[in-house]
Parts: structure tokens; C-alpha cells; sequence
């Protein structure tokens, strides 16, 4: 890590967050600061509270936040919908993205494209010019063209719905992506599309928050910081070789070692 990475200015600053769903709290006080060019991963075990932290993050109305803040490029968010955070450039990739029949995925892209567009102060797309920006990204994605005839992932394989959201991702140029489980139920081949996807999206300008609990992921995207999340906070942060550590050790001497019960009955290894 260099100097000038650290010296960036901070693109998503998450202090003490706290929230609730239906009364039981599972983020218990999370802070993370993610600065321009850098990839962070956060793993932990299943039901640890990664996905929830990223819901909370992009405005979900199922939780609520009870103490803390979240910071998205200088702006605390709190009175943002999800879909504002969304035009502002923050982005989630879904763990398990919707399947929305009677909608077009070609149709749903240029939408959401112009509305992000719209919110960086450039022009509006028509059809035939959102088709041939749609091009190079599809390129990078090795879809299928006739994906963006189907309904909006109906009947996509697992792979083929990761592979559609890093397309979303590739056209809404995110300040910060969030993505959770990106590779989970990726075959080899589609789990290097992904990452070439986020490799190639990944700029100085901009920053990406992985949550994944295996280490495969980051064989292909090198993370400048790896954050163990348990019990709804973040227990532990280091460098990518953290993640190895947490391959070959697992996830109990994480507890051990920040002096916490081990894992609640909630928690399950991956
Ligand atoms: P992870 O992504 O790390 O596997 P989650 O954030 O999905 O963990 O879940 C953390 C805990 O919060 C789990 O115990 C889960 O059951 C609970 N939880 C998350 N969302 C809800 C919800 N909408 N209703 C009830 N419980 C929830
Ligand atoms: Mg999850």
C-alpha cells in the first residue's frame, strides 16, 4: 500500500453503525472506512451480519439503523432512499438477485444507466446510442447478447445472474460497489469473468467492498484490506494475508484472540 493510496479521500465511512431487524439487533457497532482505489473484503461466517451491513448501507427498509452513521462520498446518507443512494453511484450486487418477469434487461439497464447518468450531469442515452455503449461493456462480461432480450434474470443459471450484475456494474460506474457473494455458485470459468469484471472497473477514483467467505475470490482480486466480521461487528482487520490465514485457520481464533464467546447459535461455519 502505498502512501498516496492511504492519503485518498474516504468514499464510504461507516462509524459505530448499529441496526435492527424486527427488534433484534445484528449490526453491533461496525466501522469501516473505504478510501478511492482500494478493494476491501469482508468474510466471516454465514449469518455473521456481512450481508445485512451491506443492506444497510444501500438503505434497505427492512433495517433499522439505531445508532452510528454511514458517510458516501462526503454525505451521510441517512435521509437518502436507496434509490438516491443509488443514482449517487453506490452500488450493491445482490447475493441473490431478483428475478423481475415482464421486464426487458436490455430496458432495465438503459433506465437505470440514464438515471445514473443523469446524476453525473451527462446526457441521456436513446436506444440505439445505449446499444452501442452496451456493447463494449457485454464485451467485458462475455454475455451473450441475447441475455438483454430475456426478462430482467428469469431463468438465468446462478452464474449467468452474477455475470448480468457485473454488466449493471460495468455500466453504472459505481463510486463504491458493494458486492456481496459475487462468486458464490460461480463455476471456474465464470468466477474469472467476475473478477477480470472487477479488476478491469476497479480505478483510483473509485472503490469496492467484496463480501465473500472464500478465499478463491481473492486469488483473483488482491484486496489491500481483509476485515473478519462476526457477532455483527468487525473483530479483526489486515492485509490479504489475512485471508490465507483464515483459510488455513477458520474463523475461531478470530473470537479467541478479540476475547468473544465463539460463534452464537445464529452463526455457522461456511
Ligand atoms: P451473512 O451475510 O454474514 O451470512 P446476514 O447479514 O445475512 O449474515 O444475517 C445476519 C443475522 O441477521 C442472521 O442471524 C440472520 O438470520 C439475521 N437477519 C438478517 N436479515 C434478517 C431479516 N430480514 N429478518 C430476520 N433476521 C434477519
Ligand atoms: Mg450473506
Amino acid at each position: 500500500m502505498t502512501e498516496s493510496v492511504s492519503a485518498s479521500p474516504a468514499l464510504l465511512e461507516v462509524i459505530d453503525l448499529r441496526a435492527c431487524v424486527a427488534d433484534q439487533e445484528i449490526l453491533c457497532g461496525v466501522s469501516l472506512t473505504v478510501r478511492a482505489g482500494e478493494i476491501h473484503a469482508v468474510m466471516g461466517r454465514n449469518g455473521s451480519g456481512k450481508s445485512t451491513l451491506s443492506k444497510v448501507i444501500a438503505g434497505h427498509p427492512s433495517y433499522t439503523v439505531t445508532a452510528g452513521s454511514i458517510c458516501f462520498n462526503g454525505v451521510d446518507v441517512e435521509e437518502m432512499s436507496p434509490e438516491e443512494r443509488s443514482r449517487a453511484g453506490l452500488f450493491l450486487g445482490f447475493q441473490y438477485p431478483v428475478e423481475i418477469p415482464g421486464v426487458s434487461n436490455l430496458e432495465f439497464l438503459r433506465v437505470a444507466t440514464n438515471a445514473r447518468r443523469q446524476a453525473q450531469g451527462l446526457e441521456e442515452l436513446d436506444t440505439f446510442s445505449f446499444e452501442d455503449h452496451l456493447q463494449q461493456r457485454l464485451e467485458l462480461v462475455q454475455m451473450d447478447p441475447s441475455f438483454l432480450e430475456r426478462s430482467l434474470n428469469e431463468g438465468f443459471s446462478g452464474g449467468e445472474k452474477k455475470r448480468n450484475e457485473i454488466l449493471q456494474m460495468a455500466l453504472l460506474e459505481p463510486v463504491v460497489a458493494i458486492l456481496d457473494e459475487t462468486d458464490s455458485g460461480l463455476d471456474i470459468d465464470a468466477l474469472r469473468i467476475v473478477a477480470e469484471g472487477v479488476n478491469q472497473l476497479a480505478g483510483s477514483s473509485n472503490a469496492t467492498l467484496l463480501i465473500t467467505h472464500y478465499q478463491r475470490l481473492l486469488d483473483a482480486i488482491t484486496p489491500h484490506y481483509v476485515h473478519v466480521m462476526a457477532h455483527g461487528r468487525i473483530l479483526r482487520t489486515g492485509g490479504p494475508e489475512l485471508a490465507h490465514e483464515l483459510e488455513r485457520r477458520g474463523y475461531d481464533w478470530v473470537d479467541e484472540e478479540a476475547g468473544v464467546s465463539s460463534r452464537t447459535s445464529a452463526e455457522v461455519s461456511a
